[in-house]
This record gives C-alpha cells, sequence and structure tokens, in this order.
C-alpha cells in the first residue's frame, strides 16, 4: 500500500468512527425499535463521500481499495448495521457501472452515484427466484430505442428511497443455459417502476427492503450496461463479490461492538462476590469471541486485498462471508447470554445486535449458496 493511500484510509476512517460515535450510535436503537429511516444521518454519509468510496476519483468519487471499503463497513455497523445498507447494493451499482459500463454510462451515472445524488440498489430476486437467479420471470423487450419492462422484484434494499437500479432482466426467454438469456439495465425511476409494499423486518430495521413492480416499464436502449445483451449474470456476479464482502465486513462490525459491551459488562457485573469476568466459564466464552471476530476480519481483508489486486475473489469473498456471518450470529448470542436478563431487553443494543445477524446469513447469497460457490471454486482449483 502506498503512503498516500495509507493517510487517506486513516483519514476516512477517524472521520467514519468520528460519524458513529458522535451522530449513530446515540440515536440507533431508538431508530431501528421505531423503525425511523434516518434522512439526516444519509445526507451527512453524502457530505463524508461514503456513497463514492470506491469510485474512480476521475468520476467524482474517493477511487479507494476494498480494504478501506470494508473497514468502513465495519466502523459503521458497530454503530449501526442498518446506515451500511444505504451504501451496501449502491456500491454494487457503482462497481457494475464502473467495470462493465461504456464511457458515457460512466461518465454519466458515476458522478451522480459518487455524490449520492442518485441513491442506487440492486433488482436481482424476485419472489419466485432469490438463489435460483436464471428462474426470474421479468422480462425486457426491445422496442426502437427503448427496452419494455415487466415484472416484480422482491426484497429491495434502497427500494423507496433509491433512484436507480441495477435492474436484471431477461431479454431472452429461450436461453440455454438460461442465465445466458439475463442482461442489465440501469434503471431509474419513472413511469411504470412502482414501489409496491414495505417489508417489515426482523432486524436491519429503519432502513427500506421493498418490493418493486414494472408495469410497460420503459428504459432506454442506452442504459443496457455495457450495450451487451445476455451479460446481465456475469456482470452482477461479479459485483457480488464487493457485496460479499461488505456483508461479511458488516457482520465483523456489529460482532464487534457485541463484543466489546459483553467484555466490557463482564468487568462490571458481580455475582457471587466478584465480577462475573473472573469465573473462568466467562474467560472461556470471551476468548472464543474475541478469537472468532479476529478470524472473520481477516478473512474479509484478504478477500478485499485479492479484489484489490484486480482479481476475481469468489472463493475469499464466500468464506469471509460464511465464516464472519455465522460467527456474528454466534457472538451476538453469546454477548447476550454474558449480559443475562438485561440482554434481552431493549434498554441496550445486545438484542438489536443479534436480531440484525441473521441478515449476514440470508443477503448476497445465503450461506447454503456460499458452500456451493466455495466448493465450485475449490473443485476448480485442485482438479485432477
Ligand atoms: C433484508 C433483506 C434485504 C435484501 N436486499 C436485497 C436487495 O437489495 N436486492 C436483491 O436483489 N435481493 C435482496 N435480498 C434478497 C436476498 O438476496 C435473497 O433473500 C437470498 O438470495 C435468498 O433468496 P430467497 O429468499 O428467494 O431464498 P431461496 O432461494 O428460496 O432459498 C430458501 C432456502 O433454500 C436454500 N437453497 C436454495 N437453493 C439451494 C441449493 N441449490 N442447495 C442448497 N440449499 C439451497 C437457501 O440457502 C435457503 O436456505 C434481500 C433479502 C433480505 C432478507
Amino acid at each position: 500500500m502506498n503512503e498516500q493511500l495509507g493517510e487517506a484510509r486513516q483519514q476516512i476512517l477517524a472521520t467514519v468512527r468520528d460519524f458513529v460515535q458522535r451522530e449513530v450510535s446515540p440515536v440507533a436503537s431508538r431508530y431501528e425499535q421505531e423503525d425511523i429511516y434516518p434522512h439526516e444521518l444519509v445526507e451527512r454519509m453524502k457530505e463524508l463521500g461514503l456513497f463514492g468510496i470506491v469510485v474512480p476519483e476521475e468520476y467524482g468519487g474517493l477511487g479507494l481499495d476494498y480494504t478501506t471499503f470494508a473497514m468502513v463497513f465495519e466502523e459503521l455497523s458497530k454503530g449501526w448495521m442498518s446506515i451500511s445498507g444505504v451504501i451496501g447494493t449502491h456500491s454494487i451499482l457503482a462497481y457494475v457501472i464502473a467495470k462493465f459500463g461504456t464511457e458515457d454510462q460512466k461518465g454519466h451515472w458515476l458522478p451522480l452515484l459518487a455524490r449520492g445524488e442518485k441513491r442506487g440498489g440492486l433488482g436481482l430476486t424476485e419472489p419466485d427466484a432469490g438463489s435460483d437467479v436464471a428462474a426470474m420471470k421479468t422480462t425486457a423487450v426491445r422496442n426502437g430505442d427503448e427496452y419494455v419492462i415487466n415484472g416484480s422484484k422482491l426484497f429491495i434494499t434502497n427500494g423507496r428511497y433509491g433512484d436507480v437500479f441495477l435492474l436484471l432482466a431477461k431479454t431472452n426467454r429461450e436461453a440455454q443455459p438460461p442465465h445466458r438469456g439475463i442482461s442489465a439495465f440501469i434503471a431509474e425511476k419513472g413511469p411504470g417502476f412502482t414501489v409496491g409494499r414495505d417489508l417489515n423486518k426482523l432486524g436491519y430495521r429503519g432502513v427500506d427492503t421493498c418490493e418493486l413492480v414494472f408495469q410497460d416499464y420503459r428504459v432506454p436502449a442506452e442504459n443496457l450496461v455495457g450495450l451487451k445483451e445476455g451479460q446481465g449474470f456475469y456482470q452482477v456476479m461479479e459485483g457480488l463479490e464487493t457485496g460479499r464482502i461488505n456483508v461479511a465486513a458488516r457482520a465483523v462490525g456489529v460482532a464487534t461492538a457485541a463484543f466489546e459491551a459483553a467484555i466490557a459488562y463482564a468487568q462490571q457485573r458481580k455475582t457471587f462476590g466478584q465480577a462475573i469476568a473472573q469465573h473462568q466459564a466467562i474467560q472461556l466464552m470471551l476468548a472464543d469471541m474475541a478469537t472468532k471476530v479476529q478470524a472473520a476480519r481477516l478473512l474479509v481483508y484478504d478477500a478485499a486485498a485479492k479484489k484489490d489486486r484486480g482479481e476475481r475473489c469468489d472463493l475469499e469473498a464466500g468464506m469471509a462471508k460464511l465464516f464472519a456471518s455465522e460467527m456474528c450470529a454466534q457472538v451476538t448470542l453469546d454477548a447476550m447470554r454474558i449480559h443475562g436478563g438485561y440482554g434481552y431487553i431493549k434498554d441496550l443494543p445486545l438484542e438489536r445486535y443479534y436480531r440484525d445477524a441473521p441478515l449476514m446469513i440470508i443477503g448476497e447469497g445465503t450461506n447454503e449458496i456460499q458452500k456451493l460457490v466455495i466448493a465450485r471454486n475449490l473443485l476448480r482449483r485442485y482438479a485432477s
């Protein structure tokens, strides 16, 4: 890492830590419990440049690397995981445009996304097609200079407050294998693009996750990513590597917050005449928690470093996401356990950490799918 990048990284991390401490942590539990959208925090995130962390500087972004990107997600998630979601799929859209878009697409969309002037999202999952992406039913039919899109998407983060989405649709329903018939569009809200219901979630509350409905929605043909039909599946799969890095980093952030709360509480709470931290059973739990958190962190940084070298990192990002999310579910439960009854009460953020953890197991491809991705890559690497 060069000196300039090192300084830029330290600067953004210090800024984000300060933002989280002063502005996010004080309101996180209330906003989350009351499902309040954090408009003013999102405005601050724009000012801090967080919508363009990895967008190249020439397009108005901060031009930082994926290791810094992961560290920023970790810091935000220590305060409140939901706010990192606002820039999660937004960053996948920006990545796909930067990597696969035409010069015109990059020049038009990346500055708008980097400034947060347009908030992005990912429209991939459908009511009947989640893990099985190729089963999607949304279609895009070319009509002159436009594509006419019909179908629906479900579980779309930033659905209500976002402006523009990486929308996946079938331009060829006969293609074999079916994923070769999928194309990706830069789809801005307009006539025929409706936001349906908001989903009522276990955790990850405060931010919008919605149904999107498309009825004869027309998108200009110039918004087909890279102006290439049939490439959408490959484009989004590469974008999802960055999504898996960000989700794994969120898991590390939430688990770190839970661990730090637990080790502080264990030194204050007394039972049988001494702090519970002096009971060996609690010490064993703390040691396991800290070790797992650090192992997950290193997996995340390893995947991010590979992305920074310009290499594909499906295997590493899949491992990081799998390990970090399962670790987060265990560590948040253990942190609650160490807090006893108080951990179960909404006065403390412990129960929030515990409710937030499962999203990381399901989002950006479930952990069962991660295992399949990991195994496929291993078999390729160790082919005999
Ligand atoms: C809060 C939230 C936010 C989200 N945000 C977005 C978003 O912004 N954009 C977007 O496009 N999507 C988003 N998603 C969707 C998410 O990516 C999907 O929910 C996820 O990919 C799983 O798809 P599914 O829900 O259809 O489950 P299914 O695919 O129906 O899976 C059900 C179960 O079967 C298992 N399974 C499926 N296939 C296999 C297999 N071959 N082998 C073994 N097990 C298998 C799965 O692991 C899972 O346990 C979000 C989801 C949530 C909950």
